[in-house]
């Protein structure tokens, strides 16, 4: 007798269509348009005449279960008992009843948890795992998100912004991460220390080698052990040796700085996505509340939100003032550290159209 065939086990994402708010269930594609009644509240209407209004509220993202079971418990008694979660550690209620609004939103902010993030607000930071799940974090991502998030909270619930201001935090210069109107990045500033004892038990050396993007590591020998060098003249202190090899460790809690860059986007509205830029480097990377970083993010968000017009993201107003404008506007010191030199940079200025080589 044939055997029967083994199933794949499914482990990765459910189908979400079954978790589905029955309204959404029934009028999935069939939305006409939607509007924002007030901050934190999105209204879809569908071409059935369905109506369905999302409340969307903060969070620290990184929560114990009594706050999620307080999250749940919400869901049950204020809403119809659905919820999602964002990419932005944001937690979405929707109800089919225009009449649940405000009741919900008085409950979650009773229960603490701040209603907002829609349309031209300070949305909530993402941020990259950090020490949580991830081997090579030189910051806590999540703390710094939270520290700031503590102060801009406000922001987060109104929406007077010039356009949506999304933040991001990465925890390492290389990895996870991605493109934020403002983004707050761990800058390493020395090369790693190399601790030659482990080097040839823990690490595959050509496959550290072979890692570096400048090619500053090479093989050598100390006290007769197997190990690697780097050329501190070469070395860009990127940290891409260290997840490899931890005996390279380039952590440090001094040398590890913050470095903040402005104006990068994912979206193709108005004007195409774009890499954000660095505007400020060696911030102390001060736990537990970064107040440095802090102050020159509030300084960054007040002179765009004066000085911007409606709709522009800020990196579109940067294009319309020119960057010598923002350092003006914002006191932000330019520095020779501003200047890419690094030889690479010449494919980068190749894509100008006023600079050929
Ligand atoms: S940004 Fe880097 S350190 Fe942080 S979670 Fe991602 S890979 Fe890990
Ligand atoms: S930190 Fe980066 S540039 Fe420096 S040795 Fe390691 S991989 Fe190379």
């Amino acid at each position: 007798m044939a055997e029967a065939p083994r199933m794949p086990i499914e482990s990765g994402c459910p189908d979400p269509i079954q978790y589905m708010h029955p309204t959404m269930r029934r009028n999935y594609g069939q939305w006409v348009y939607h509007d924002r009644p007030r901050s934190g509240v999105l209204h879809h209407t569908s071409k059935n005449n369905e109506e369905v209004w999302t409340v969307r509220c903060g969070t620290a993202r990184q929560m114990d279960v009594y706050t999620i079971r307080k999250l749940a418990d919400i869901a049950d008694e204020f809403a119809d008992g659905f919820v999602r979660f964002t990419m932005r550690s944001n937690v979405e209620y929707m109800v089919a009843d225009g009449a649940k609004v405000e009741p919900l939103i008085v409950a979650l902010i009773e229960a603490g948890f701040p209603v907002g993030g829609t349309g031209p607000s300070v949305a909530m930071i993402s941020h990259t795992q950090g020490w949580l799940h991830c081997d090579i974090p030189g910051t806590d991502a999540s703390g710094i998100v939270k520290s700031l998030m503590d102060e801009l909270h406000e922001e987060f619930t109104r929406e007077e912004m010039p356009n949506r201001v999304h933040m991001t935090t990465s925890c390492c210069q290389i990895n996870c991460g991605g493109q934020g109107d403002i983004a707050l990045n761990i800058q390493h500033t020395k090369p790693p220390k190399i601790n030659h004892d482990l080097v040839a038990n823990v690490c595959e050396r050509p496959t550290v080698v072979a890692r570096c993007p400048v090619a500053a590591i090479r093989p050598a020998m100390v006290n007769g052990k197997p190990t690697l060098e780097v050329d501190e003249k070469k070395c860009i202190c990127c940290g891409a040796c260290f997840p490899p090899c931890p005996p390279m460790q380039i952590n440090d809690p001094e040398h590890s700085k913050i470095a903040l860059w402005i104006g990068g986007k994912n979206s193709n509205a108005r004007s195409k996505p774009s890499f954000h830029k660095l505007v400020a480097s060696n911030l102390p990377n001060n736990p537990p509340r970064w107040p440095e970083v802090g102050a020159v993010v509030k300084n960054i968000l007040s002179v765009y939100k004066d000085d911007a017009r409606d709709w522009e993201r800020m990196g579109e107003w940067v294009d319309r003032i020119g960057w010598p404008a923002f350092f003006e506007k914002t006191g932000l010191p330019f520095t020779k550290f501003h200047i890419n030199d690094w030889k690479g940079a010449r494919h980068e200025l190749n894509s100008s159209a006023y600079i050929r080589f």
